[in-house]
Formats: C-alpha cells, sequence, structure tokens
C-alpha cells in the first residue's frame, strides 16, 4: 500500500491537529453520518469515505496510535509485518466494529458485539524473509527462523498484575470492555477509557510489561523448507505470531523465501540453465564435454556432430525438484562455440588450410543471383 499517498487522518475529519478528544469524537460523528453505507446505498464514493473516516478515527481515538501517528504519521501505525505492536489499519476487518461501538446505538443494530465480554481478538500476523542458495532450494531444508514477537509476560503470566495484586472486574463497565455514553438523544458505545476493552483493572500493575501483560520476546523457530522452492513462495507457520487480546489467540508467521541467483545457473521455471563453449572442432565433429550439476556432481555431455552456435543440449530430469509434485525439471545446455582471438602459428597454418578447403561456398549475395 502506498502509505505515501493516503490523506492525513486530521483531515480525513476535517479537525486541527490540536483537536481534543471530543472535537475528534463529534467531527467523526459527523463525518460518518454523512457517508454512512445505511444513508448513501451503492455510493462507492460513499462507501470509500467511509471506510476513511472509520480508519481515521480509530487512530485518533486510541491515544496510543495517536501518538504514534503524530509521531511517525502513516508508518507509525501501518508499521505491518515484523513490527513491534504494528497493527494494520487499513485492513478494514473492523470496521463494523469499531462503528458499532460507537453508532451501534443510532442507526440500529446490524454491527455486532454490543455487549457482554470484552472482545477477543486474534494477534498480528507477522512475515519474515528467508535467504536460500539454490543448491538449498533444490535440496530442501531444515532452516533456523529468528525473529521478534509479541508474547504473554512471563513475569504476570499476561495478567498485567504484580505478584499478591489482585486482577479486578472494571467497575466503569462492569467487566464488559465498552461502556455506553449518553450524548443528547444519541446513546454511544466506547470502548471503557479505565481498562482500555479489557474488562478487568489491576491493583498494582506489574512492572516487567507495565501492566500489559505482554512482552516482545526473541522466537527462534525451526521451518522446514520443502524442496523445489522459488523466490516468493511463503510458508504458514501456525500460530507463530503475536498474541491475541483478550484470549484471542495467535497470529500466524509467514516465511517468505529468497533463493539467491547462482554463479552457473541460471532458473527458467523448473529447468535449469547453463552456458558451455566448445571449440570448432568439437562442433564439427562431436565429441564430449564435462558439465556439472546442481548436485554438485559432473557428468560426461555428448555433443553431436555438427552442433551449431546456441544449439540447446537438454539433461532430462537435471533441473530443479517441482515443488508439491513428482519430478524434476531438465538442466538445458546452451552451446557457445569457442572462437580463438590469438590463434598459434599452428593454428593459423591450419585454419588456413581449412579456409582453403571451405573457400569454394558461395556468398549469401552470389546465392541470391544464382
Ligand atoms: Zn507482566
Ligand atoms: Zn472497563
Amino acid at each position: 500500500m502506498p502509505t505515501a499517498m493516503k490523506e492525513d487522518y486530521y483531515e480525513v475529519l476535517g479537525v486541527s491537529r490540536t483537536a481534543s478528544e471530543s472535537e475528534i469524537k463529534s467531527a467523526y460523528r459527523r463525518a460518518a453520518m454523512k457517508c454512512h453505507p445505511d444513508r448513501c446505498p451503492g455510493d462507492k464514493d460513499a462507501e470509500e469515505r467511509f471506510k476513511k473516516v472509520n480508519e481515521a478515527f480509530t487512530i485518533l481515538s486510541d491515544p496510543q496510535k495517536k501518538q504514534m501517528y503524530d509521531q511517525y504519521g502513516h508508518d507509525g501505525v501501518n508499521s505491518g509485518a515484523g513490527g513491534f505492536g504494528g497493527f494494520n489499519a487499513s485492513g478494514f476487518g473492523d470496521v463494523s466494529d469499531i462503528f458499532g461501538s460507537v453508532f451501534g446505538d443510532i442507526f440500529g443494530g446490524g454491527f455486532g458485539n454490543r455487549g457482554g465480554k470484552p472482545r477477543a481478538q486474534r494477534g498480528e500476523d507477522l512475515k519474515v524473509d528467508v535467504d536460500l542458495t539454490l543448491e538449498q532450494a533444490y535440496a530442501g531444508m531444515e532452516k533456523e527462523v529468528k525473529y521478534h514477537r509479541v508474547e504473554r509476560c512471563n513475569v504476570c503470566g499476561g495478567s498485567g498484575a504484580e505478584e499478591g495484586s489482585a486482577v479486578k472486574t472494571c467497575r466503569s463497565c462492569n467487566g464488559r470492555g465498552s461502556v455506553v455514553y449518553q450524548q443528547g438523544f444519541f446513546s454511544m458505545r466506547q470502548t471503557c477509557p479505565d481498562c482500555g476493552g479489557k474488562g478487568s483493572v489491576v491493583e498494582k500493575p506489574c512492572k516487567a510489561c507495565r501492566g500489559s501483560g505482554v512482552e516482545r520476546i526473541k522466537e527462534s523457530i525451526k521451518v522446514k523448507i520443502p524442496s523445489g522452492v522459488r523466490t516468493g513462495v511463503t510458508l504458514r507457520v501456525s500460530n507463530g505470531g503475536d498474541i491475541g487480546t483478550n484470549g484471542g489467540g495467535y497470529g500466524d508467521l509467514y516465511v517468505e523465501m529468497h533463493v539467491q541467483e547462482h554463479k552457473i545457473f541460471k532458473r527458467e521455471g523448473d529447468h535449469l540453465s547453463i552456458d558451455a563453449t566448445i571449440t570448432y572442432p568439437q562442433a564439427v565433429l562431436g565429441g564430449s564435454i564435462k558439465v556439472p550439476t546442481i548436485e554438485g556432481k559432473e557428468v560426461d555431455v555428448d555433443i553431436p556432430k555438427g552442433t551449431q552456435f546456441g544449439e540447446v543440449l537438454k539433461m532430462q530430469g537435471c533441473g530443479m525438484p517441482k515443488l508439491g509434485k513428482k519430478g524434476f525439471g531438465d538442466l538445458l545446455i546452451h552451446v557457445k562455440i569457442d572462437v580463438p582471438k590469438k590463434p598459434t602459428a599452428r593454428q593459423k597454418e591450419l585454419l588456413e588450410e581449412l579456409a582453403k578447403e571451405t573457400g569454394g561456398k558461395k556468398s549469401l549475395f552470389e546465392k541470391l543471383f544464382d
């Protein structure tokens, strides 16, 4: 997503950068009502606008996210995979929920989560890149992958409370994680400001995690890489991502393959190709050359009589393994003919002899007028 193209969140809501929490809230209400899908059915522009307004409000209504945005702009709040505490505001998976929590009572229902327990949210998916040599991609391997992820705090076990200190149901929201405000004739449901939506509060916050219940840890896992992978192939490690909130479970880890270029072999799909230089006599008379394989062996390859420059000799099954299938691609040998730049006196003598022998050949020009 080209973040540079994104509209400023403050501009989206039409408020100044110094706007207060309640100014932001009422600006959001105004803006969202104008383009709410119920009011503008089938209007694509309104729908886009509505998404943008909701995205802006998601960020600006959350003190932590707002601070990140003020400091780092869109990059700060869209840190994406791999970033600590990264969340993706452009996914819109939560639009209805955000809207429901603030607007549900105005437009009436249809938005889910209108009370009860705090909402469980799955952890973030993460992504790591893995570099492989062509040989490793050929053979497949078990690779150790190191990355960072968010895990339950090991001091407090995720409660966020210091040892011996109690975790209590939040009194402001009665453990629901959200509260309903009455403002004029609107009633609005919002994330509880006292517990941040958790539904519980701690007497003394855990010092290690400052009450968040989570910490950022170094993770190291072994990933089995199948043979035949290529750049761009991504493996998913279930539950390898960040831990979720309110018991929401782990996100996944995506491991993306990057296969390095090889000094000798070029990859063309499942085939490998290689350049082989032969001499002019070998091309004319035929012969045998030694060719390396990706397995690290050297094999003899027959050069047929009359082999032409640029001809491709195929060694069946000597290419890359087919990912997820049986069989292998081929090894394609592109034949080049060596033309000596400084022939020895003897070579020159023989070549001149040869030239005399082949000199009778008519030129293309002559052939044209025959
Ligand atoms: Zn802790
Ligand atoms: Zn609460």
